[in-house]
C-alpha cells in the first residue's frame, strides 16, 4: 500500500519550526525515485473523472509533486508563490498566520476566466494556505474543482474550511 510506504518514509521532527510542533518532514521521500513516481501516479489516480484544466501548486513543497502531477494530467502547472518572488505582474492574497499575516501571489495571466483548477500542496494542516490560494484563484474568475495533498493532518479539521469551495479533497495519507 502506498500510504504505508509514505508513512514509513515521512520523518517526524519534534519542535520544528517551534517548540511543541511535530513537523512531518517529507524530504526522505525524495531519496526514493520509485516511490516519487508512484506518489505522482497515485495523486493522479485519485482525480480520475474530475475535469481539470490547470494544476496550481503552493510554494514550496507543492512544487515537488505539482509539476509531475500536472504532466500526468496533461495540463499546465501554475506556481503560487510567497510575495515578491514572481517576476511578472501579479495578483495578491493575504491571509492570517498564528502571529501576523502573509501574502501569496500568482501571475495575473496565470489562469483564464472559467478554468477548472486543482490546488496541490504537500500537506493540509489548518487549511489557511489553500483557502488563501482558493481566493487568489477566484480573483481571476477561475474555479477550484479539487484539492490534492500527499498528507492531511485530519485532527486540525482543515477539510472543513475547504468545503465552501469543493467537497473534493484528496490525500494519500491521513493522520
Ligand atoms: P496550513 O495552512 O494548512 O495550516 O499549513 C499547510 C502549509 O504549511 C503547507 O504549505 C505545508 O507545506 C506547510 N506545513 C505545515 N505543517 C507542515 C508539516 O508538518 N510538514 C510539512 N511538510 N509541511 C507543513
Amino acid at each position: 500500500m502506498i500510504s504505508a510506504r509514505i508513512k514509513q518514509a515521512v520523518r517526524d521532527v519534534n519542535d520544528f519550526p517551534k517548540p511543541g510542533i511535530v513537523f512531518k518532514d517529507i524530504t526522505p521521500i525524495l531519496k526514493d525515485p520509485a516511490l516519487c513516481i508512484e506518489i505522482s501516479k497515485a495523486l493522479a489516480d485519485q482525480l480520475k473523472g474530475i475535469e481539470i484544466d490547470v494544476v496550481a501548486g503552493i510554494e514550496s513543497r507543492g512544487f515537488l509533486f505539482g509539476p509531475s502531477l500536472a504532466q500526468l494530467l496533461n495540463v499546465p502547472f501554475v506556481p503560487v508563490r510567497k510575495a515578491g518572488k514572481l517576476p511578472y505582474k501579479t495578483i495578491q492574497q493575504s491571509y492570517d498566520l498564528e502571529y501576523g499575516s502573509a501574502v501569496i501571489e500568482c501571475h495575473q495571466d496565470a489562469l483564464l476566466s472559467g478554468q477548472r483548477v486543482l490546488i496541490h500542496d504537500d500537506l493540509l494542516a489548518t487549511g489557511g494556505t489553500v483557502v488563501a490560494a482558493s481566493k487568489l484563484i477566484s480573483q481571476l474568475e477561475a474555479t477550484v474543482v479539487a484539492y490534492s495533498f500527499i498528507i492531511s493532518l485530519d485532527f486540525l479539521n482543515g477539510r472543513e474550511r475547504l468545503t465552501p469551495y469543493t467537497q473534493k479533497v484528496f490525500s494519500l495519507v491521513s493522520y
